[in-house]
């Protein structure tokens, strides 16, 4: 199968750059994976997204923006590629179910996806007390004790956010020092309504309904304590979904593909990346929506342009 855009994954990054491109005369393919629409497939409540004035569940947003994909023209398969090859063009791509894709430019859509602690409460609880979101989540704990997990600057930012949101908020690392920037971790021991529970591991979330306790265990000398708390946040890192990209485009040392700034263009003229797979900073659903938006037009322009984008190549 030929495409002048190729898009592979189905986020609302991917779906996005697939209704810009398909609306550009461009007949995209996308392939969606097995599973389609990414993180908010796993959430439910969304009032972030803007455009709409009740309530929207995560799942309904991404049937929406896939339908609007295909009403536009974009030929939507359910594949999911196994490898690439953008050591010439056409770029190829070749599924799992057998197909193998060529196309003129590519645009990355992969996401990325939240680190869990692994615990079999902590599936059971999703969206009754567990997140991995503060952004997303943090507006239904007004009021409320909440926790936040991890030590990076993922886990201060969460805490620092939540603190304007939450009566209270305890972060739990699990060792005695954080990995978080030296500037935030300040503005974390200035916040009043930030307490740190220092060498420990969450290892059991308990509730009814929803959360309402964590069972805390020392890394020093294994003892448990209980923790009361309306709802725990999981921020102990993420993982782009770029494997297959491995060795095909620039990275850096996490995994997340490599950008020019302001542009979603990687280092390979005609290869693109847009939202969580190039983004660890934002992560949100319009942001993602941004990029792929920029990815479209970048795509567009590019193949606008063929000599100029040959000499680039050459020069690459
Ligand atoms: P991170 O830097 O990898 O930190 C993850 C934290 O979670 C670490 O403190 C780690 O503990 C802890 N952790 C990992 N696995 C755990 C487990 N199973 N149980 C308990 N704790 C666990 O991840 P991140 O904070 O998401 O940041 C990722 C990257 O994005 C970093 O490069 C960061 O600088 C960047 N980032 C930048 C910004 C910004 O610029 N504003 C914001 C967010 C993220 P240990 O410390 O003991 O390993």
């Amino acid at each position: 199968m030929h495409t002048k855009v190729l898009i592979i994954g189905s986020g609302p990054a991917g779906y996005t750059a697939a209704i810009y491109a398909a609306r550009a005369m461009l007949k995209p393919i996308m392939v969606q994976g097995y599973q389609p629409g990414g993180q908010l497939t796993i959430t439910t409540d969304v009032e972030n997204y803007p455009g709409f004035g009740d309530v929207i569940q995560g799942p309904w947003l991404m049937e929406q923006m896939q339908k609007q994909a295909h009403s536009v023209g974009t030929e939507l398969i359910t594949d999911m590629i196994k490898s690439v090859d953008f050591s010439s063009r056409p770029f190829k791509a070749e599924g799992e179910d057998g197909q193998t894709y060529t196309a003129d430019t590519v645009i990355i859509s992969t996401g990325a996806s939240a680190r869990w602690l692994g615990l079999e409460s902590e599936t059971k609880f999703q969206n009754n007390g567990v997140s991995a979101c503060a952004t997303c989540d943090g507006f239904f704990f007004q009021d409320k004790d909440v926790c936040v997990v991890g030590g990076g600057n993922s886990a201060v930012e969460e805490a620092l956010y939540l603190s304007k949101i939450a009566k209270s908020v305890t972060l739990i690392h699990r060792r005695d020092s954080l990995r978080a920037e030296k500037i935030l971790q300040d503005r974390l021991f200035a916040d009043e309504k930030i307490n740190v529970i220092w060498n420990s591991t969450v290892v059991e979330i308990m509730g009814e309904e929803t959360v309402s306790k964590l069972k805390l265990q020392s890394t020093e000398d294994d003892s448990i304590v209980e923790l009361e708390t309306d709802g725990v946040f999981i921020a102990i890192g993420h993982d782009p979904a770029t494997s297959i990209f491995k060795g095909q485009v620039r990275m850096d040392a996490e995994g997340y593909i490599k950008v020019k700034p302001n542009s979603t263009a990687t280092n390979i003229p005609g290869v693109f990346a847009a939202g969580d797979v190039q983004d660890k900073i934002y992560r949100q659903a319009v942001t993602a929506a941004g990029m792929g938006c920029m990815a479209a037009l970048e795509a567009e322009k590019f193949l606008s342009a063929p000599v100029k984008n040959l000499i680039d190549a050459i020069q690459q």
